[in-house]
């Protein structure tokens, strides 16, 4: 090779060389700045992507001043509670097979005791339970032979009339959110793991948001490690803080924390959510107990709300029960009613508890959780 080519060579190789370092320099550079950028990305942001092709606030691109981002946080407007089971009324769609299977015998020409018989399975088989099916078919014997039966429309009304005598509609469904004496109302809320305890206290506090109440949370499930994270979520969108404690730590102290800080804050309501181990009756109720007592050392507790399966059945009742034993329990959320055929356990799960269901879960989303009427949960059956 010549002198001249030996040069071609060098200075071609070096300008390779300059080519690939400036191109790193940029691919750094660009690094860095997502890396410095990404935390700027607010919650809402991860959950609704930038269009592609769309500058992002604070980048420089040629001929576009995009101004920097201004985070500002949205929060949730809840709905309110009052027209939610209405709304939600197609989600009782497994347990209206019940109404419209009542009706159908119901409307038959001939009142056999086969029909019967057909009608009470049909009260078995979603879990109103023995004594109840029992009063209601003698009921309706009674009532439909008296009155001469069985056109569609009577038999409609008379059903109607008696299922809505079954669930009670003279039971005070009220929920005891609001303390007295300057004091904030506290709901604990208890109940087996799994049974959607946290996720009943966080629909919770979208209903009183709506009302617009003020409200802190306390996570005193501390011994599943999710559910404090679980529940800050459930707060963060409708703007409620939450009370935690370290993991695995002691549930009454922050418990205690919760409502002491819902005292000198001034709030209208505390919602405790409680770890639900059914280790034995025992503990339970030492563990309950204890959670009770440390709250009521700064104000009374207003309302136990015991959150029940819809869909575990007898199972889900003797559960209920023994946690029934251990606190003093004032109602019931009854959840998952949306994935049950079996809303006869609105009427059982009262008659062995005698405390009125309060709310009813419907659904995964944030607003499926209603106050439970006696008389549209009766319609909802009924189609
Ligand atoms: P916890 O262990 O009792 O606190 O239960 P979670 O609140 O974590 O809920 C357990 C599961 O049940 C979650 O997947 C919830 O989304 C679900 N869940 C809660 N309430 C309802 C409801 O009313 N309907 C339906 N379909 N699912 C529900």
């Amino acid at each position: 090779m010549s002198a001249m080519e030996w040069l071609y060579l060098v200075i071609g190789i070096a300008v390779l060389a300059l080519v690939v370092v400036v191109g790193g320099l940029g691919l750094v550079r660009g690094r860095a700045r997502a890396t410095v950028e990404a935390p700027r990305v607010a919650p809402a942001d991860v959950l609704a992507p930038p269009e592609t092709g769309v500058a992002e606030p604070g980048e420089t691109v040629p001929g576009v001043e995009v101004p920097p981002a201004t985070v500002t946080p949205t929060l949730d407007r809840p709905e309110r509670p009052a027209s939610r089971l209405v709304r939600l009324r197609q989600r009782l769609a497994g347990s209206n097979a019940l109404g419209r299977g009542l009706l159908g015998l119901l409307s038959r020409d001939q009142l056999d005791e086969d029909t019967w018989e057909a009608i009470e399975d049909l009260l078995l088989g979603a879990d109103i339970g023995v004594q109840p099916t029992q009063e209601l078919v003698e009921r309706l014997r009674t009532r439909l032979r008296v009155e001469g039966g069985a056109s569609g429309a009577d038999a409609r009304a008379v059903l109607r009339e008696e299922l809505i005598n079954l669930v009670d509609p003279t039971m005070d469904r009220a929920l005891h959110v609001s303390g007295s004496d300057g004091d904030p109302g506290v709901v604990l809320v208890v109940g087996v793991n799994g049974t959607g305890k946290t996720t009943t206290v966080g629909k919770l506090a979208r209903i009183l948001v709506a009302e617009e109440r003020s409200v802190l949370l306390a996570a005193a499930d501390t011994f599943r490690a999710a559910a404090a994270d679980q529940l800050g979520t459930w707060g963060e969108r409708v703007g409620v803080e939450v009370i935690r404690g370290p993991e695995g730590g002691d549930p009454a102290s922050v418990a205690f924390d919760a409502v002491k800080e819902g005292v000198d804050r001034g709030v209208d309501t505390v919602v405790v959510d409680t770890a639900g181990r059914l280790q034995n009756k025992q503990g339970l109720m030492d563990e309950l107990g204890k959670v009770k007592r440390v709250i009521e050392k700064q104000a009374p507790v207003t309302e136990v709300l015991l959150v029940l399966d819809a869909t575990t059945g007898q199972n889900g009742l003797i559960q209920a029960k023994v946690f029934s034993e251990v606190v003093d329990v004032t109602g019931i959320a009854l959840t998952k009613l949306d994935g049950s055929a079996k809303g006869g356990i609105v009427v059982a799960v009262q008659r062995q508890l005698g405390v009125p269901v309060k709310l009813v879960g419907l659904g995964e989303g944030p607003d499926d959780l209603a106050p439970f009427d006696a008389a549209a949960f009766v319609d909802a059956l009924l189609g």
